[in-house]
């Protein structure tokens, strides 16, 4: 077995050498401190820094204002900056979500989307769940990769492939979520936020980089693991992995199946030939589920390809096959251009949903939100068109 990833937050940006900026944005506690220390500073404002950061969404050096006017010029003489992930573009759909185009090193100008669900999608605990219309029930999907090689062929996201340093750094990826608490004047403990990895990219795949953000948002961002969601295509060897990280930092797992067996899963996700159903399984069953905790199983209803009543049979006798606490998420399929698929109807959407409930099977329909701003699941594509 793999030893678990519990592991100070790599430095991914190297110290400032006269040329480039160095980035503080991305280190933990742990991290800043020794940059402090090669400043000569005592280690405990490494503290006084990650709070600045990640709790009062402080974006300059000039601004943190706990370290002493010295100190700050002096950073910045050197070279340091904050360097957080900017939010370059905003879609604003007219049912509330934002979809952001977000930068995640400055200077470069290539971005991943971030999308903002005030009252969720009815997906994740306390989503729906909103008779305020307070968005402090709000969902955020982050993104993992700039663009993904899995290739589902419902998704629009895969048209981009996996260019090459298409892996987010923890700070690319903790980024986006630190902006978006930002823009909204999020208080974490007073407000209730979920984090769905369910953005570009396939987390399983960039999986040092996706743990070691999640420490980051756990530790000194003080979210809750209880409210992530880390979405997989099925990557066994990851599920292996995550598996053996602790409870403390592990978020929810939700396997994306989006068929009722091999032979149709593995024609809308190729990744099916290398995993096939019953190996993801039987790596799912290796996670010591927290008391409560329930495996979701996604499922995109494409029309006449996997949203029939004999499909709903199949996953239900599948679910159940499992022995795993589950539940299904069911997602009408979005349209996106290029992708060969029609959307299910509404009726069929909730008869899938009836027939998984009459055979036992918890299922949840995920509501569409900002299918008019590309920001609706399978949609995500650095589309700069609202
Ligand atoms: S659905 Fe997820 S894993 Fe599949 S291609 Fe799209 S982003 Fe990648």
């Amino acid at each position: 077995m793999r030893e678990k990833s519990d592991q100070p937050v790599p430095i991914d940006a190297a110290p400032p050498d006269g040329g480039s900026p160095g980035l503080l944005f991305g280190l933990d506690a742990e991290g800043l401190a020794a940059v402090l220390a090669g400043e000569g500073e005592a280690s405990w404002r490494g503290k006084q820094i990650a709070e600045a950061m990640y709790s009062q969404y402080v974006t300059e050096v000039s601004s943190i204002t706990t370290l002493s006017l010295e100190l700050r010029r002096r950073l910045a003489e050197k070279g340091w900056q904050v360097g957080r992930p900017r939010i370059a573009n905003t879609f604003q759909s007219c049912d509330g979500t934002e979809r952001y185009l977000v930068e995640c090193r400055p200077g470069d100008p290539s971005t991943v989307e971030t999308v903002w669900m005030p009252e969720g999608d009815g997906g994740e605990a306390g989503d729906a769940d909103n008779d305020t219309k307070d968005w402090s029930r709000a969902t955020i999907c982050v993104s993992s990769q700039v663009g993904c090689a899995v290739n589902c062929q419902f998704c629009l996201t895969a048209k981009l492939g996996l260019p090459a340093a298409g892996n987010l750094t923890p700070r690319g990826i903790a980024g986006q979520v630190v902006a978006v608490l930002d823009r909204h004047s999020v208080r974490v403990g007073r407000d209730r936020v979920n984090l769905v990895f369910m953005g570009m990219g396939e987390p399983f795949l960039n999986y040092d980089n996706f743990m070691a953000a999640v420490r980051l948002l756990v530790r000194e961002v003080g979210l809750s693991p209880q409210r992530m969601t880390v979405s997989t295509s099925g990557v066994v060897p990851g599920i292996e992995r995550f598996a053996s990280e602790p409870a403390d930092l592990r978020p929810k797992l939700a396997i994306s199946l989006n068929a009722p067996n091999d032979q149709i899963r593995a024609e809308i996700m190729p990744i099916n030939r290398k995993w096939p159903i019953a190996a993801v399984v039987d790596a799912v069953r290796r996670i010591r589920l927290r008391p409560h905790e329930r495996i979701t199983f996604e499922y995109v209803l494409l029309a006449g390809v996997t949203d029939q009543p004999e499909h709903a049979r199949e996953v239900a006798r599948l679910v159940r096959r499992t022995g795993l606490p589950a539940k299904v998420n069911l997602i009408a399929w979005n349209p996106g251009p290029g992708i060969p698929y029609t959307m299910p109807e509404p009726a069929a959407v909730a008869a899938f949903q009836g027939a998984l409930i009459a055979d036992g099977v918890p299922a949840y329909i995920r509501q569409p939100r900002g299918r008019d701003i590309f920001a609706a699941c399978g949609q995500l594509k650095r589309t700069t068109e609202a």
